[in-house]
């Protein structure tokens, strides 16, 4: 029904605000920022640590490679004592050689040369065959050979430096794993002599590349050129089976490295990836490695930057939720105002549309500069506030729900409908162009409305009136539609009940007139302008005066005379009736006890006179004022009085009648003319209505009417005044047909008071006279 409060409900669910988008776009760029800044201090960090750690590493192996370097060339030093001293000697054979090293002194002066030196294990003399010499192990000297040893024949062949470091081996003397520096012995003219070398102890250097730390799973190792293991902490086992293949690393991709250490893949040192250092001895072909498992620096690194990850998480998480709370608190606020938005627009009574929103609807539609047509109903309920009083509000308010339901089904699915309060309903049909099709519309409407209504066991029928305007036809812009349909409306509710116009431009004047003459009416109301014209009635036998019919006149400055057919509907719909048919009264009252009895005076009544529910106040107000005495007063009443239902009718006449006085029932033939009101509402007189009385002398239809009208008075045992009697013919068939009293032109003109009492008067003289 509301259809565009339905879409709007829709999208305040569905959709994301504009202010929303820019949150969440802020909010993911922030998020991203973060991101983007935790890991970019994450990697500075990571780099940082791995820097610091390779620095460490460098710092040490420099350290290291130049203290074995020491050793070594220590041990050089000790071996360059020997050779030096037997080239002293004059030792240029084997012969001069044996003799200058196997002796006991010769061994005490070996042995001394170790002194100081504590990783230096033995110092041995071999000669060109490698049989062993001297040892410094003991005096005399064991019986071993060393001339199948890989360092020995390196010397023999007399290819490369004096000095060679061997790769570990077994001791053969003293059978643990040496570290053996070897120097060849020559003869002053070339000749290889044999060879001095100094066995270290591997363990003393593990023990030294033990004592390093570098972090957990660190492998700090001395190697050769080739890789070959010659001390590793932690410590490799060297036995006899792995001698002649001692352990060995990948050198290429360790030499390789640059020289501030890397990054080396697993199974190059180990089997684990490794951040490792290299540093090669000055002065031999070795290397010292300081390493440590990649895994140790990376949990070093995730230590650092987890609690900086944790930071950045809290803070997106804050953001977010801050987020969150704020686009919750902002859908909430949309809903809320969603919901006065459409609490402002929605009628609580029928859950249609409002006047605001309906107004908001022809805004837009203006805005629109309309190009397609419309019509605009506006429809009001007949009687609806007779059934509010007299069935109470809740059957009123059910009643309207009721028909705002059976209008919103015999709707078209682009028509629109509003209440704008009260009994009122708008209504929108898109499309519709012409009057007959806007007329056809209102019939629907009309005939959805007059079936009847069930309602807490009533069944109610009521009708609606419906004042119709067009758009293009009748205006574009709101507040003419409005109008012109108002006045459609207004026309059709003073036309009678039930009824539909169409604005037009006759319309509006005729309503422009009427208006008009409200307003004056009130004015004349205040001025004095009326009067009343007396109109004489007789006795059909022997035509004696009987009476006078009391009608009003106005005499307005300009307009002139106006007469009562005119401005009477006007006054009834203002309710200026109800102050002037009370004037009316006192005024013909009194003028009429100016009159010689039995002469009566007739007044006419409106129907709502008899709504407001004050006429016998009214009346017997006017009888004591005056002094008329009851049974000098007749009231004409017309049909439409006899059929409203409301204002207690049928009591009232009851009343006034048990009171003597005399009601008659005016314009009889011209309305429903039930003859069944003749028999519900005891009538004392009828008056033939003018129009029968006019075509008595030639049209026997009236002759037939008037002829069963008549007939029926009789039986009734009513009296009956024949109206409007221009001709003696007319005055002679009705008196004949059984009128008991006639009124006309023919006998006597409306007159004024004065002339109406010197008529009395003068009839009265000659009652007496005759
Ligand atoms: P009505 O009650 O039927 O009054 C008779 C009308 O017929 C009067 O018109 C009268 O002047 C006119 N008439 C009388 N004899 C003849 C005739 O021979 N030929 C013709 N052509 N007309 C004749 P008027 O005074 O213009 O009143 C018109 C109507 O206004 C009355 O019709 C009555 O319904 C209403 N009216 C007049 N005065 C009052 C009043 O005080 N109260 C109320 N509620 N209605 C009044
Ligand atoms: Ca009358
Ligand atoms: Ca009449």
């Amino acid at each position: 029904m509301l259809r565009e409060i339905e879409q709007m409900k829709e999208a305040s669910r569905s959709s994301v605000s504009p202010l929303e988008f820019i949150i969440l776009i802020i909010d993911g760029f922030l998020v991203l920022f973060i991101a983007v800044a935790t890991l970019s201090a994450a990697s500075r960090l990571s780099d940082a640590a791995i820097e610091r750690q390779l620095k460490i590493q460098t710092n040490i192996a420099d350290v290291m490679s130049d203290e074995i370097n020491h050793a070594f060339q220590a041990m050089d030093l000790v071996l360059i004592g020997i050779t030096d001293h037997l080239k002293a000697r004059e030792v240029n054979d084997q012969v001069s050689l044996i003799a200058e090293t196997t002796s006991q002194s010769a061994f005490e002066t070996l042995r001394a040369r170790m002194s100081g030196l504590a990783f230096l294990d033995a110092l041995t003399i071999t000669d060109e065959t490698g049989r062993v010499l001297a040892s410094t192990r003991r005096w005399p000297a064991p019986e071993a050979y060393f001339g199948d040893r890989p360092y020995f024949k390196a010397m023999q062949s007399m290819i490369g430096p004096p000095t060679y470091l061997s790769q570990p081996i077994i001791g053969r003397i003293a059978g643990r794993p040496n570290l053996v520096l070897s120097h060849r012995m020559t003869s002053d003219d070339g000749h290889f002599l044999g060879v001095v070398n100094a066995a270290s102890d591997q363990g003393y250097f593990a023990n030294r590349l033990a004592r390093v730390d570098v972090g957990k799973g660190s492998l700090i190792a001395f190697i050769l050129e080739d890789g070959t293991v010659l001390a590793q902490s932690p410590a490799l086992v060297l036995d006899k089976a792995s001698e002649a293949n001692p352990p060995r690393h990948d050198a290429g991709a360790l030499l390789a490295l640059p020289a501030a250490g890397g990054l080396v893949p697993a199974d190059i040192l180990g089997d684990t990836e490794r951040y490792a250092a290299i540093r090669r001895l000055p002065s031999y072909p070795a290397a010292i490695v300081i390493s440590v498992a990649a895994r140790t620096v990376n949990e070093e690194i995730r230590r650092t930057i987890f609690p900086l990850a944790i930071a950045s998480l809290l803070v997106c998480a804050g953001i977010l939720l801050v987020t969150g709370l704020w686009i919750r608190q902002l859908r909430r606020d949309r809903k809320q105002s969603a919901l006065q938005y459409r609490q402002a627009r929605t009628d609580v009574l029928t859950g249609l549309a409002n006047r605001l929103y309906f107004v908001e609807w022809l805004e837009a539609l203006d805005r629109t500069g309309s190009v397609s047509p419309y019509a605009l109903y506006f429809a009001d309920l007949d009687y609806f506030k007779t059934i509010n009083d007299t069935l109470g509000h809740d059957v009123g308010d059910k009643l309207l729900a009721a028909v705002a339901e059976r209008l919103v089904e015999h709707l078209g699915p682009t028509d629109r409908i509003a209440r704008l309060g009260g009994d009122e309903f708008a209504i929108i049909c898109m499309g519709v162009m012409d009057e007959i099709n806007a007329l056809r519309i209102a019939e629907i409407i009309v005939s959805a409305i007059r079936k009847p209504f069930q309602i807490e066991g009533h069944q109610l029928n009521i009708s609606t009136s419906i004042g119709i305007s067009l758009c293009p036809r009748d205006g574009h812009d709101l507040v003419t539609l409005l109008k012109c349909a108002d006045l459609a409306l207004f026309k059709a509710k003073a036309d009678g009940r039930g009824l539909t116009r169409v604005f037009s431009e006759e319309l509006a004047s005729a309503m422009e007139t009427r208006r008009e003459l409200q307003a004056d009416l009130e004015e004349a109301w205040k001025l004095g302008q009326f009067y009343l014209a007396y109109q004489p009635i007789y006795e059909a036998a022997g035509r004696r005066l009987a009476g006078f019919e009391a009608l009003l006149r106005w005499k307005h400055p300009t307009r002139g005379m106006v007469p009562p057919d005119v401005f009477i509907p006007v006054a009834e719909e203002t309710g200026l009736i109800n102050r002037l048919g009370a004037w009316v009264l006192e005024r013909a009252c009194a003028e009429a006890m100016t009159w010689p009895a039995p002469l009566f005076v007739s007044i006419n009544l409106s129907p709502v006179q008899f709504r407001a529910g004050a006429i016998e106040a009214q009346v017997h107000r006017a009888l004591r004022l005056s002094g008329l005495p009851n049974e000098r007063l007749e009231l004409e009443i017309t049909e439409s009085t006899l059929l409203q239902k409301e204002g207690g009718v049928q009591a009232a006449l009851g009343n006034l009648r048990a009171s003597r006085i005399n009601i008659a029932l005016d314009d009889f033939g011209t309305g429903y003319s039930s003859l069944r009101y003749l028999i519900d509402f005891q009538i004392d007189r009828i008056k033939v209505d003018r129009y029968f009385v006019e075509g008595v002398a030639d049209k026997s239809s009236s002759q037939a009417i008037i002829q069963a009208i008549l007939a029926l008075a009789s039986t009734l045992g009513l009296q009956c005044t024949a109206e409007g009697i221009e001709t003696e013919e007319q005055a002679e068939i009705l008196g004949n047909g059984g009128c008991s009293h006639l009124q006309g032109y023919l006998l006597g003109r409306p007159v004024t008071p004065e002339q109406a009492q010197t008529l009395a008067l003068a009839t009265e003289r000659r009652v007496e006279a005759g």
